[in-house]
């Protein structure tokens, strides 16, 4: 009887038990992990402009995309091995709030390049608080699809339809000439063919817009030709109360690599001695002035500083915080 009794017992408690640990596996299934990240916008404060880095994508460099020296392609393959995310990219497009305009300057890849994973810039924008409507003006600095699919619909809708857009004419004239588009290579065409896409609507509009020299467009604001990458490549470099800024799109793609060796130049540059003769040209300068940089495929928020290193530059990042810093 009681032997029976203390085998209930203990096949309650073991039930008891059991149940403890079936809820406990039921309380960690219930832990789904979340995989979603935070917003991709950061903004900063320059001088009395507030400038916000808005992601449009992460994409990954291919060392068969780079051109330098045997010795320094060699060290970039080996490096790779042991640091697989050497050559690791990021897109960005940027918004300068001047207080009485807001410019976009480059506008991510929309649908028109980088097969999904890129794209994210207007979301990005309604997540910092503005809307495509409100952007008065787009500055851009070439007419690659990864800085300007985003302005339209691939059905030739404007995503921004009350801004302006400029761009420099040798570029403006360079991709949307269909004698020049006619005898580029067939790797090529698909540039061309999205360019002119991209700038039909605005066209249409009355909304684009080229520069030839240093024509004022918007106070405060500079233009730097930077050509080599592509015939019309330029930077749009903001000053305001003593601060600098400047958007140098393409001056560098892969910039652990390019920043140690100025000289590698990358296959997108169309020419490619022009290219490395801007980055020798620029970046003693931006060093020196210790100029705020936003470039559009630096690692998130896209905004930093050169830093000498004897020949080379090291890369001195601005780093993210969820605090709007008044005194920079
Ligand atoms: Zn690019």
């Amino acid at each position: 009887m009681l032997k029976r009794k203390s085998m209930r017992f203990v096949a309650a408690l073991m039930a008891v038990l059991a149940s403890l640990v079936a809820g406990r596996n039921a309380a960690l299934a219930a832990a789904p992990q979340h995989h979603d990240q935070v917003p991709g916008f950061y903004r900063q404060k320059v001088g009395d402009l507030e400038v916000t880095a808005l992601f449009d994508g992460h994409g990954v460099f291919d060392p068969h995309w780079l051109n330098g020296t045997k010795a320094t392609m060699d060290g970039v393959v080996e490096a790779l091995r042991e640091d697989p995310r050497l050559l690791d990219v990021s897109d960005e497009g940027f918004l300068v709030n001047t207080g009485r305009q807001l410019i976009l300057v480059d506008a991510g890849a929309g649908t028109w390049w980088g097969g999904g994973v890129l794209g994210r810039l207007a979301a990005s924008l309604r997540s910092a608080g503005y809307t495509p409507e409100e952007i008065n003006i787009v500055l851009v600095t070439h007419l690659h699809s990864d800085h300007v699919g985003g302005l339209t619909t691939q059905d030739g809708k404007r995503v921004f339809p009350n801004a302006d857009v400029y761009v420099a004419k040798a570029e403006s004239d360079f991709w949307l000439a269909p004698e020049i588009a006619a005898k580029a290579p067939k790797d090529a065409q698909p540039f061309f063919q999205s360019a002119q896409a991209i700038a039909a609507p605005y066209i249409k509009a009355g909304k684009w817009h080229t520069f030839t020299g240093s024509e004022p467009i918007v106070d405060g604001m500079q233009l730097v030709p930077l050509p080599g990458h592509t015939p019309g490549h330029t930077g749009y470099e903001f000053s305001s109360k003593g601060q600098k800024i400047l958007f140098w799109g393409d001056t560098v793609h892969a910039q652990r690599v390019q920043l140690q060796h100025p000289e590698v130049t990358a296959i997108f540059d169309i020419d490619q001695n022009a290219a490395a003769a801007t980055r020798a040209q620029l970046l003693p300068r931006l060093a020196r002035e210790h100029v705020l940089i936003a470039g559009p495929h630096m690692p998130f928020p896209a905004l930093g500083s050169l830093r000498k290193e004897g020949s080379a530059y090291g890369w001195v990042p601005v780093v993210f915080t969820d605090q709007w810093d008044e005194n920079r």
